[in-house]
Order: structure tokens, then sequence, then C-alpha cells
């Protein structure tokens, strides 16, 4: 059997990983210098490294591994499904088990009449679907010139050519020449940072109404979709007002648009409940998942589809689908995943336990002198930091210079916690316990005095 070399001294790893691979959102020279941390095993919410080190991994990987590291359930149902079946496609008239009972399975979860499932490897190729779907959709519906689908800038839905495309990251854009024609964006409903003198309430408000300003701008005929994140994820855990999204969706029904819920990180108890559709009070026509749905232990996606977009695209052939759309393995280990959440009570956890124990101590940050606010649902939270907490004012330095620092007292101090900007992040593993809740704050804290001391002693701790 191939050896993977854990075995190697880890500036040896290094050396190899720097050579040979690329990483994902990284400054390859940068990285190559300094050398990556090689993680090399993970138990609950402990990862561990090749130097032997405990690090507490407050973003579950990426918002993926709800239900911890380490089940060996997952792992058996693995190896049983490969000698039973590895693969098989569900191109051309067949289909296997595990794709099945899933499809069944999430057709009984989601909310509503959404009871099709279409499946992907991940959340970036799913929404690469849902935008052929959408536009055949109406095609089908005698209705081709809906082609224009609607996002938020700052959104993100991924890394694919459609996934960029619909997420509204201008420095994703910016490479590749994107996005595609036939994407429009309106403004995030991001109170914190753009807010200004109104309140909450009223700003939701404003910014949803965008959505009918850009509707008319566009011509009602023309729009296909709106696509959003229930709680906005990688643009920094953005909770909406309460006003937004019954706005929006009162919109959507007002013009005839669909709606699709990208609930790839909101899905499967992160925000506690099932989607984070429920908890936000909305009703889509489609739900982008994948992260959680297996919890990370295999790369999977899908798309969950109401009845009367599936009856649509029943009419004709829709000239799409990957090799391992509904993978055998990933399907079973998806399938498990969600036996574990169901029958442990991972989101009765949630949201009696964990949610309600972390929200009282992450606001609790906000007596912090680089604390501006803390935003948390469920087990997804942000901070602001801000040289001054009265006016909300950013600092003067650029936009995450102050973040990275802090990121890398979280790094130093062995608790994993994400920057985006000058916000702080954390979506830790559902299962996390109280205790463990305690040390992942306690080194927050301590990140963000350490963080403290050095933008002093670097002089940038000073507002725009
Ligand atoms: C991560 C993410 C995606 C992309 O999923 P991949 O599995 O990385 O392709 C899409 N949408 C949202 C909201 C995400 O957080």
């Amino acid at each position: 059997m191939t050896t993977i070399a854990n075995h190697l001294p880890t500036s040896e790893l290094q050396a190899i990983d720097a050579a040979h691979h690329m990483h994902p959102f990284t400054m390859g020279e940068e990285l190559a210098q300094k050398g990556a941390r090689v993680i090399t095993g993970a138990n609950g919410v402990w990862l561990k490294d090749s130097e032997g080190t405990d690090i507490l991994d407050g973003m579950a990987g990426l918002w993926c591994v709800n239900i911890g590291y380490g089940r060996d359930e997952l792992a058996e149902v693995a190896a049983r499904q490969m000698r039973q079946l590895p693969y098989y496609n569900s191109f051309f008239q067949t289909t296997n088990v595990p794709a099945l009972m899933l499809a069944k399975k999430l057709a009984e979860l989601a909310p509503g009449d959404l009871n099709h499932v279409f499946f992907a490897n991940g959340g970036s190729d799913a929404n690469d679907t849902n935008i052929r779907m959408v536009r055949t959709y109406w095609a089908e519906k005698g209705e081709p010139d809906r082609q224009v689908i609607i996002s938020r800038w700052n959104a993100y839905h991924g890394s694919t050519i459609g996934g960029t495309s619909l997420g509204g990251m201008k420095g994703m854009h910016s490479q590749g020449g994107l996005p595609i024609p036939g994407i429009e964006f309106i403004d995030q409903p991001h109170w914190y940072a753009e807010g200004g003198g109104m309140s909450p309430e009223e700003f939701g408000l404003e910014r949803a109404r965008q959505l009918e300003a850009k509707i008319e701008e566009i011509g009602p005929d023309k729009v296909a979709a709106f696509i959003g994140e229930p709680i906005q994820g990688a643009g920094g855990v953005i909770v909406p007002p309460s006003t937004y999204w019954p706005e929006i969706q009162r919109i959507c029904k007002k013009y005839g648009i669909l709606l699709i819920a990208d609930e790839v990180i909101c899905g499967f108890g992160r925000t506690g409940n099932w989607f984070g559709s429920e908890t936000l009070g909305i009703q889509p026509d489609i739900m982008t998942v994948a992260k959680g749905l297996s919890s990370g232990y295999a790369p999977i996606g899908a798309s969950i589809v109401s009845d009367e977009v599936a009856n649509v695209l029943e009419k004709t052939e829709f000239n799409h689908g990957y090799t391992y759309s509904g993978h055998p393995v990933a399907c079973a280990i998806a399938l498990e995943n969600l036996r574990i959440i169901e029958e442990e009570g991972i989101i009765d956890h949630v949201r009696n336990v964990a949610a309600p124990y972390l929200k009282q101590k992450w606001e609790a940050l906000t007596d912090h002198p680089l604390v501006g606010e803390a935003r948390i649902v469920g087990m997804m939270a942000s901070i602001a930091l801000t040289p001054d907490k009265a006016s909300r004012a950013p600092f003067a330095a650029d936009a995450g210079t102050v973040g990275y620092i802090c990121r890398e007292r979280c790094f130093a101090n062995n608790v994993i916690m994400r920057h985006v900007g000058d916000r702080m992040i954390i979506a830790p593993p559902l299962t996390i316990t109280c205790e463990e809740i305690d040390t992942l704050i306690e080194r927050a804290r301590k990140s963000l005095d350490e963080c403290l001391e050095q933008i002093r002693s670097d002089g940038i701790y000073e507002a725009a």
C-alpha cells in the first residue's frame, strides 16, 4: 500500500509542499518562506499538526465539519460502500442506492416542497447547476428572456466560473474576466459597515428594496432568480437585519422570480435549525447545499429543488451533470452524517446548549477595546475590530491589516479563527462542549490582547 509520509520531519514536508503544491487563496511565495502548517490528524474539535501541537479548530475546517472530526462510523460506512460499489454514475437511466436514499432524506429534511435533488461535488458546482437550471426552467416555461440572476456584492457562492460570477467578491471577479454575462448585483445588508445613521431595521428594508429597483431597471421579464446566503459566511458572518429577508421574499413573490438560498454554510444545523432558511424565515425555490452535508468527510454538494421547478425541467433533457453526481461513497457518508446529526440530537445541542453558551461568551467580547460589535446566530459568529467603537470607524491601515495580525496571533495561540478584512469569524464544530467554548474564548481574548499590543507598537491603532 502507498505510505503517506507523516513520518518525515516537518521541514521536509514543508519543502515538498512549497515545491509542488499550489494552495487556494494563498500568496504562494509568502507561504513557501514561512512553511505551511502540516495537519496530520484530528479528533472532535481538535486538530493535530506535524509537531504534535493540539489546535482548537474554531472554523470546523472550512465551515464544514459539523459533527466534529474522528467519527469511525463514517470511515466504516465509506469502506463498506467502497467494497459494495465504489462508483457508478447516474447518467443514462441508472441509479444507485445511496444516491436515491440520500435524495429522499434531503427531500424530507428540506422545507416546503423542495423534494428533488440534483447532486454535485461541492457548493460551487451546485451553484453552476443552479445557473443553468433556472435559465433552462424559464426557457421551458416559454420565457427564454428571463436570464438574469441578481446577487449581492460581497456574497460568496464558490470559486468555479459560475460560482465566482454569482459571488460578489471584486477581487475574485478581477482574475479571469468575470462575472459571466447576465449576473447583476445589489448591495449587501451589512448594517455595521454600511448602515450609517439608519437603524438596522430601516437599513434592512432599504437594502432589500434595492432588489425591487434592480428588477425594474433590468426589466421584470428578464429576471430569472435572486440568490443569497441566509447569513453571509465568507463575507464576514454578516447577519442581516430582521426586516431584510421578509422584504426580499415579498419582492421575489411579487415579480414571480425564483429564490435560491445558498445554504452551503447555513445548512445542517449551523444556525440552530436544519437550514438557515428556517431560522431566517425564507421559503426558497432552490437550495444549494454542500459542506455540512457530509461534515466534510467526502466532497459532495447538491441543489434541492421545488416540485414546480422539477416538474418543468422533467419535460426536457437537462444537458448537464458531473461524473461524480450521486457518487455512492459520498452519498453513503452523507447519509451516515445525517443519521448522526439526527439521532444524537446535535441540532438540539446547538439550540439548547452550545449556541446560548457561546452567545453569552462571544457577546461579552465587546468589552474588549478592539471589538466594535459581536454578531452570532447559532454556531456562526463574528466580531468587528475597530479603533473607535462609538463611530464604528475602520482603521486607517488597509482593510485586513489588523485582521491579519489578529489571525496570526490566533494561529500562534493554537486556535483557528479566520479574518475577513478586519472582522474575526468563527464557525466551530456543532459538537463543541461548553468547556471547549471556554478554551476558545480564552485563546481569542489572549489573541485580541496581543493584537492590540502589536498594533499599538506598530503605530496602526488609528482610525481612518
Ligand atoms: C463554501 C461555499 C460555497 C462553495 O462550496 P465549495 O464546496 O467550496 O465548492 C458556495 N456557497 C457558499 C455560501 C459557501 O460558503
